[in-house]
């Protein structure tokens, strides 16, 4: 096993590798920019090595600069977290280039589901089902509406190199779609600096149900479980839990046994996810794998009992998977509640400052993942996620009450939050239904209230 670690990243899932280095006993380094010097992460690692100014691309995504740190420091291995360069090939290569292990899967891995264009025809190979959809990617609106109207509206125009939502648009007719088109190229220029475009048939009410993956170097593959996170703004999730409630047994084990396919079909090593929609029918179609560790892991780890994080240290380390998929069981129900700086009366804008007051949730099945602390700052450069709530109880009822409790006595003061926002959801009538659609119906119409 390690004796060091880099953690190239910050925020609330840097404290959360820190922590699983802790309880393995591997000495942690921390990176940090200019902006994060008081940050959590920078104070909880044994080391932190200042890597460079606020804005990411000079500090969390300088790949120079973290290996030079891991280097220095003597790190044997890097994780990345999720976001910045967990999905970068190029730093895996150059990890593997240094004698230092990436702390997720292969770059190969990573290249084949990373494309998400590329990543489909690899599905349609493995006879994984995947939404109708083009298999080449798009520059061109032109030939793009050729493929549209033969899909056939609504389409979802979709960006190869996407993320987080970006670079999305819902095309319902023939007349808008080009414009569309257009607009969502742009954007995904902006983003990711690519503007390879592919298109799906837009399935109405469908909901996202993804599987966690855990898989080793020798080629045993396990699934843990579904999570929901249907509940969506913008595309980008709010709200997770797991189990998924409308899913039987038999669906589970067909969607784990096709996420397992997809795994297998890249040559999958680490923790990642299989992301799935189901339509109205109970029809489930790919729609990418993630690469990575992500922030609604947790959720898995309640149901569980499996620590994720320390999964993907050791199997990284090259220890064999002590789980086969009989032996992983699903108890009770986890629900996780994203709580961000930024406004829900404002269209959601991101905010920042300075933590006045804090008083953080506990309790039995309370868990809070978070970077805050009393008098901390929030810098204007990064995500604007502040803590993740997460609760596990025997019924999704029970779940429900211990969130609403939880989010109740939750404190943070000096910045603005989406708390009272993601209180009311959770502690509505549509939710308590798994009403879904009228939540992401009330989500794109309004931007303060809930209900
Ligand atoms: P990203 O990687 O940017 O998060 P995804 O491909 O995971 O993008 O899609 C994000 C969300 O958009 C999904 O969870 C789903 O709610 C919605 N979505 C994506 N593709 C479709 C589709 N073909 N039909 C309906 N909804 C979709």
């Amino acid at each position: 096993m390690y004796q060091k670690l880099l953690i190239a990243n910050r925020g609330e899932i840097a404290v959360r590798i820190i922590r699983a280095c802790r309880e393995m006993g591997i000495s942690t380094v921390a990176v940090c920019s200019t902006a994060d010097r008081e940050a959590l992460h920078a104070q909880l690692a044994d080391e932190c090595v200042c890597i460079g100014t606020e804005r990411p691309k000079d500090s969390y995504l300088n790949m120079e600069q973290i290996l030079s740190a891991a280097v220095a420091t003597g790190a044997q291995a890097i994780h990345p977290g999720f976001g910045f360069l967990s999905e970068n090939t190029r730093f895996a290569r150059m990890c593997r280039q240094c004698g230092i292990d990436f702390i997720g899967p292969s770059p190969e891995s990573i290249e084949k589901m990373g494309d998400k264009a590329e990543a489909r025809k690899t599905m349609v190979r493995a006879k994984v089902p995947v939404i109708p959809g083009t298999e080449e990617a798009l520059t061109d609106a032109e030939t793009a509406k050729k493929y549209a109207d033969e899909i056939g509206y609504p389409v979802i125009i979709k960006a190869s190199a996407g993320g987080g939502g970006k670079g999305m648009r819902v095309a319902r007719s023939a007349e808008e779609f080009k414009e569309l088109f257009v607009m969502a190229q742009n954007e995904t220029l902006q983003a990711f600096g690519d503007d390879h475009m592919y298109l799906e048939k837009y399935l109405e009410r469908a909901r996202h149900i993804e599987f966690q993956i855990l898989a080793d170097q020798y080629g045993n593959t396990v699934h843990l479980g579904e999570r929901d996170c249907s509940v969506q703004r913008r595309h980008q999730k709010m709200i997770e839990e797991s189990p998924a409630g409308f899913l039987s047994d038999k669906l589970r084990r067909e969607m784990g046994k096709a996420a397992v396919k997809a795994a297998k079909a890249v040559g999958y090593y680490s923790a990642g996810t299989v992301e799935f929609l189901v339509d109205q029918n109970g029809s489930f179609y790919f729609m990418e794998m993630n690469t990575r560790i992500q922030v609604e892991h947790p959720v898995t780890e309640m149901v569980t009992g499996i620590d994720l994080i320390k999964q993907m240290i050791q199997i990284a380390a090259g220890e064999k998977l002590a789980y086969r998929q009989k032996d992983v069981e699903l108890r009770g129900h986890a629900i996780e509640c994203r709580i961000s700086a930024e406004d829900p009366e404002h269209g959601f804008l991101p905010c920042a400052g300075t933590v006045t007051n804090l008083y953080l949730p506990g309790g039995n099945g309370v868990r809070v993942d978070s970077l805050l602390y009393n008098g901390c700052s929030i810098p204007p450069y990064y995500d604007s996620m502040l803590a993740k709530v997460i609760v596990h109880a025997d019924t999704r009822q029970e779940a429900i009450r211990r969130m609403k409790s939880a989010l109740g006595e939750l404190v943070i003061e000096g910045i603005t939050t989406n708390l009272d926002f993601q209180y009311d959801l959770v502690g509505s009538k549509w939710f308590e239904e798994g009403n879904t659609d009228a939540i992401n119906d009330a989500l794109e119409k309004r931007c303060g209230k809930i209900c």
